[in-house]
C-alpha cells in the first residue's frame, strides 16, 4: 500500500527553502524573488508566492510554474515519485522508481546530467538533426551533440536533443536539453522547451574545438549557423533553462 501524501510532502517543503537551495531569493511583498534557474533570466522574474507553495516565472516567454514537487521535477529531471523521493526519502512505502534519470538527488544534477549524456546516442538520423536541418543546418552532426528520450517533468517522454556543456578543459559537466516534436520538425510545444541540468555558468557547449578566438552565441542554433556560414569557431553559452 502506497503512503505517497503528497499534500504531506508539499507542506512540509516549504518552497521558498527548497528553491532557496539553488536560487538566492529575496523577500518581496507579496513572496520572494529571484533569477528563474529555468531560463537566462538577467532581472528576477521567478517568483514565489506568499504561500510558499507555488512559483510562477514572469520572464519572457518563460512563464514556468507549479509547486515543490514541480519545482524538483524540472530542476532534478525525475518524475513526480521521483520528486517525492527526493523531499521525503524513505517517507513512503511505494517502490522505488528506478529511472536512471532518479538516480542522482538534488546535490549531484552534474552526475545526473552525465549520466542523460551517456546514456543519450548519436544525433545523426535522429529528430535531433531533423530539429537542426528544418532550422537550416546542415553541417555534419558535432559530437556535442546526442539524442535521447527524455521525460518532460511532469509529462510523457518526448524526443529530445541533449547539447553537452563543457568545462574549459573540454570536460563535459553538464547538459542542455531541447525537448522537441515527435517529428523533430521544431521544439515541443511545452512551458520550457529547453532545460539545462548541471553547472552550466562559466561553461559552454562546444560546437568546435577550443580555439584562441571563439564566436560565442546564446543559443546553440546560432552558433551553428554561424559556424556553417562562416567556418569560424563557434561556442554557445547555454540558457539557463
Ligand atoms: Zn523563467
Amino acid at each position: 500500500m502506497a503512503a505517497l501524501d503528497l499534500d504531506a510532502i508539499r507542506q512540509a517543503n516549504p518552497l521558498s527553502a527548497v528553491v532557496g537551495r539553488s536560487v538566492k531569493l529575496a523577500r518581496v511583498a507579496g513572496g520572494w524573488m529571484g533569477r528563474c534557474p529555468f531560463h537566462d533570466d538577467r532581472t528576477p522574474s521567478f517568483h514565489v508566492y506568499a504561500d510558499d507553495r507555488r512559483f510562477r516565472c514572469f520572464g519572457g516567454s518563460c512563464g514556468v510554474h507549479g509547486d515543490v514537487l514541480d519545482f524538483v521535477q524540472l530542476t532534478d529531471n525525475v518524475d513526480l515519485r521521483g520528486a517525492a523521493q527526493l523531499l521525503a526519502p524513505g517517507d513512503w512505502t511505494a517502490p522505488v522508481q528506478p529511472a536512471a534519470q532518479s538516480r542522482a538527488g538534488s546535490s549531484d544534477r552534474g552526475g545526473a546530467a552525465l549520466s542523460i549524456w551517456r546514456d543519450a546516442v548519436p544525433a545523426a538520423g535522429t529528430p535531433a538533426e531533423r530539429y537542426l536541418s528544418a532550422r537550416g543546418l546542415t553541417i555534419a552532426m558535432p559530437d556535442c551533440i546526442r539524442f535521447a528520450r527524455l521525460r518532460y517533468p511532469g509529462g510523457e517522454r518526448l524526443p529530445a536533443m541533449v547539447a553537452a556543456v563543457s568545462d574549459v578543459t573540454g570536460k563535459v559537466v553538464a547538459i542542455q536539453r531541447t525537448f522537441l516534436a515527435s517529428d523533430g520538425g521544431g521544439k515541443a510545444s511545452v512551458p520550457a522547451a529547453k532545460m539545462s541540468l548541471g553547472p552550466v555558468r562559466g561553461n559552454a557547449i562546444h560546437l568546435t574545438p577550443a580555439a584562441e578566438t571563439l564566436v560565442i552565441t546564446e543559443g546553440f542554433e546560432d552558433g551553428a549557423t554561424i559556424h556553417q556560414a562562416t567556418k569560424r569557431p563557434c561556442g554557445s553559452r547555454p540558457v539557463r533553462g
